[in-house]
């Protein structure tokens, strides 16, 4: 191993001298000797050594305090104190800057020389589970590719990250999650001899270096062996656990010569994995780094979208069969991309929900049309009632009903002119949570919709057990409905059913003359899609609102 840097920053030249002969009598390489907190942080910057050892109290303007947190955060190195005596506000901060060790002078060489190694084994693992973190793998990994540069095998370096460990979190508590990681470093230290360096990337992320290989099969085989391996049942606690890991796999040297770019390609061709469903191992392709490239710069500019508003809430007419008219809309939101145009929720909403933006997005949504909808009904146009999709991300959040109900409040919108419209896989994700808040949802005059009704799971058992106000076919039902006797009987009973059980049925996506006559005369309550209207911008659907059209059905 190669002999650690340090840089040793003291204002007394005795000591100093001092101390870095004992340091290199210990086998440490010494940097540079500095006075002052400038010197320090100049120097940290230049020769980027391993530790620093910092006098508390430096002459001039910036203490050893000031200057060990400038190091600790700019160049994330682990700084050891020495102080011949501090008041307790000098205590209080010296903590705020997690030192990794503080030497009380004068000292012995013996306990210089355990501080000094303690603070470098912290610095360089995880303190959950003992294994090599980032910066001491970088320093193996190197070595390794060095070692074996000249030889004509190939080193595999691969990342691994566990599957919905978020789940396991949220729901049995991080003392369970932790347990797991913990778990899984075990297994992973020792499930194969072709292993040589395993080490913890960050929260769920480890990162293996195996054995040189000769052929790209041979990687195959022993990440397949790791995935079965951390794939087996576990018990945590009492509890039987089940978790499955992504793996990406890069190969030395052709998928990069140095360290850095050998992770780097192994992390793109985990996530690929993990997009795959996981539990699964994937090698590093060019092609999908350039994908994932793509993603990563839409996803930073969907980040963006909302402080620039960059989104707008369009409105699609719902018209009441009966009538004739508009009795309500859906608000569908776009987003106007700087460079794409308008982009269709189709593509961002389930990018949104992946990146955790959807509840703020959909607040805005939400908070917007009922904005509007109020603005409507004070110009005096005819009472809308406006319906706005829930997605199950945004479910799961618990403020949601708290969220909505300031909304209304803020808005000033009678909650009976609200519709929240939800699918069944969100009442499928947890049924009791559901239950829960359609019961608050009712209470508050807020109405319930089924949107996509047909498309889910268990559909035709739901309206029976949770009281909606309201089902909305999925258009793929409706699509040549005169024609498709399939799609005729399938609707013709969910109109059935919804009335017995005094809900409204809408059929969405009606696009032309002869699906809208046979859902008139089987009795549907009401109607949206192309034929009537796409969805519009506020300021036309405002203009279609005032013509006060009434469609001759
Ligand atoms: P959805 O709620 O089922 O909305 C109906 C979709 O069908 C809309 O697409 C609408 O423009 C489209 N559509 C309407 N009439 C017709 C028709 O006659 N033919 C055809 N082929 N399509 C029609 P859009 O606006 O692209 O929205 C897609 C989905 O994105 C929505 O499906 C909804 O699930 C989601 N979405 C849209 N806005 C929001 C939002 O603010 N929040 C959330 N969570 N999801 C949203
Ligand atoms: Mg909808
Ligand atoms: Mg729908």
């Amino acid at each position: 191993m190669s002999s650690k840097k340090i840089l040793i920053v003291e204002d007394e030249s005795i000591i100093a001298e001092d101390i870095s002969d004992s340091l290199i009598s210990l086998g440490y390489k010494i940097t540079a000797i500095v006075y002052s907190g400038e010197e320090a942080i100049e120097s940290a910057k230049e020769f980027r050594p391993d530790l620093v050892l910092m006098d508390v109290n430096l002459q001039g303007e910036i203490d050893g305090i000031t200057a060990a947190e400038e190091i600790r955060s700019h160049f994330q190195i682990p700084v050891v104190y020495l102080t011949a005596y501090a008041d307790e506000n000098t205590l209080r901060r010296v903590n705020t800057t997690k030192p990794f060790g503080y030497i009380v002078k004068p000292f012995e060489e013996k306990n210089l020389h355990t501080t000094i190694q303690l603070a470098l084994h912290r610095h360089q693992h995880d303190c959950l589970t003992n294994l090599p973190n980032r910066s001491l793998l970088r320093e193996l990994l190197s070595q390794v590719l060095d070692k074996h540069k000249k030889m004509p095998a190939m080193i595999p370096v691969m990342t691994l990250s566990l599957d919905k460990i978020n789940r396991i979190n949220s729901t049995l508590g991080h003392d369970i999650g932790d347990c797991v990681l913990c778990k899984i470093a075990d297994r992973l230290s020792n499930c194969t001899e072709n292993i040589n360096i395993v080490a913890r990337l960050e929260a769920a992320e480890f990162a293996i270096v195996l054995e040189p290989v000769a052929k790209k099969q041979d990687a195959a085989k022993i990440a397949q062996k790791i995935l079965d391996i951390v794939a087996q049942p576990m018990i945590v606690k009492g509890t039987e656990l089940y978790v499955t890991a992504s793996v990406g796999i890069s190969l030395s040297p052709g998928d990069g010569s140095s360290g850095d770019e050998l992770l780097k390609n192994a992390c793109t061709a985990m996530y690929n994995s993990q997009e795959k469903g996981g539990n699964k191992y994937q090698f590093y392709t060019a092609k999908a780094a350039n994908i994932s490239l793509n993603k990563f710069v839409q996803e930073n500019c969907l980040r963006n979208a909302l402080k620039r508003s960059e989104f707008e809430v369009y409105y699609e007419p719902q018209i009441e069969i009966k009538t004739g008219k508009i009795i309500g809309a859906e608000a569908l939101v776009r987003w106007n991309h700087p460079e794409r145009g308008r982009v269709s929720p189709g593509e961002f909403i389930p990018m949104a929900e992946e990146m955790g933006l959807i509840a703020p997005l959909g607040e805005w949504v939400l908070e917007t049309a009922c904005r509007q909808t109020k603005a409507w009904q004070t110009e005096g146009l005819p009472p809308l009632r406006v319906a706005v999709n829930v997605s199950a991300r945004q479910f799961e959040r618990k403020n949601l009903t708290e969220r909505v109900s300031e909304i209304l409040k803020e808005t000033n919108l009678d909650p009976k002119y609200l519709e929240l419209e939800l699918t069944e896989g969100l009442i499928l994700q947890d049924e009791a949570a559901a239950i829960r808040a359609f019961k608050v949802w009712k209470d508050m005059g807020i109405r319930i919709a089924i949107d996509d009704f047909g498309t889910g799971y268990s559909s035709l058992s739901y309206p029976k057990r949770f009281a909606f106000d309201a089902l909305k076919i999925d258009k793929s039902f409706i699509r040549d409905i005169a024609d498709d006797c399939q799609n005729a009987a399938i609707t013709i009973a969910i109109i059935q059913m919804a009335h017995s059980m005094k809900m409204t049925v809408i059929a969405e996506g009606v696009e032309n003359q002869r699906e809208l006559a046979f859902l008139c005369s089987h009795d549907c309550d009401e109607i949206q899609g192309y034929f009537f209207s796409q969805a519009l911008p506020k300021a036309e659907f405002e203009a279609l609102l005032k013509s006060d059209k009434c469609w001759d059905l």
